[in-house]
């Protein structure tokens, strides 16, 4: 049974707070403590400091223009707009009250995303396969998800995961005694995403993604698998 659309959202629900946040993913650890804040509070605040900076650009008052940043934004809005219609239209047949739409300033999809999730998971289950509703999300979701991996692309390519690979530790010519950061994000072929290693790295081939130019990758699709594994690494 295919369920593809149902995991590109939960991919997309997964890769939100990364594309509003535009930050790299694993490069920054996510505060074990919550602090004054709690995490909700935090993400708010900090969702509301970024609309606010890319505000002050896009209006040019004080800070130039940061095309990365309006080209994020406009992927947000528009990817908020279309899982909102998405959950609207498949909640629609359902008992289920349809949620409220976005309001000013709120910029997350999750609720929506889920939302829909949710409705095809439950055809799924009543039909046993893919159903209208299923077809009738796909070509949405699919459309969501390059637009999001385009963003997300644009901000980390060529960027440096500040982590130390659980498999070859960082060991590289310049650094003998491991610790270097070895892991970089890449365009591969083809327009995919991944991040690369380029130490004297060999994991086993089961945590393999796949292999570019002699060098271990893993597509962005297995990003949070990679990130469980550096965070088990670390903690060991
Ligand atoms: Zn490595």
């Amino acid at each position: 049974m295919s369920t593809a659309v149902v995991e590109t959202l939960a991919w997309l629900i997964e890769y939100w707070p990364d594309l509003v946040e535009a930050r790299l993913p694993m490069a920054t650890r996510r505060p074990q403590h919550a602090g004054e804040l709690g995490e909700q509070a935090r993400a708010e605040r900090d969702v509301q400091a970024r609309l606010e900076r890319v505000e002050r650009s896009v209006l040019g008052l004080g800070e130039s223009p940061a095309p990365v940043d309006v080209t994020v934004l406009s992927t947000i809005l528009d990817v908020l707009v279309r899982a909102d219609d998405l959950a609207a239209e498949l909640t629609e047949p359902t008992i289920a009250p349809v949620l409220a739409p976005p309001g000013p300033g709120q910029l997350d999809a999750r609720p929506y995303l889920a939302r829909a999730r949710a409705c095809l998971l439950a055809e799924l289950h009543d039909l046993d396969e893919p159903g209208p509703w299923y077809a009738l999300a796909e070509p949405t979701v699919h459309r969501m998800y390059e637009q999001v991996a385009k963003a997300l692309a644009m901000l980390y390519t060529g960027q440096v995961v500040r982590v130390t690979c659980p498999w070859c530790h960082g060991v590289t010519p310049e650094h003998p005694a491991g610790g270097a950061h070895t892991w970089r994000v890449h365009e591969l072929p083809g327009g995919q995403i991944a991040i690369v290693c380029h130490g004297a790295c060999e994991p086993p081939a089961r945590e393999v993604g796949t292999w570019w130019g002699g060098a271990p990758c893993w597509p962005i699709s297995e990003w949070p698998r990679l990130a469980k594994l550096v965070r088990a690494s670390e903690a060991a």
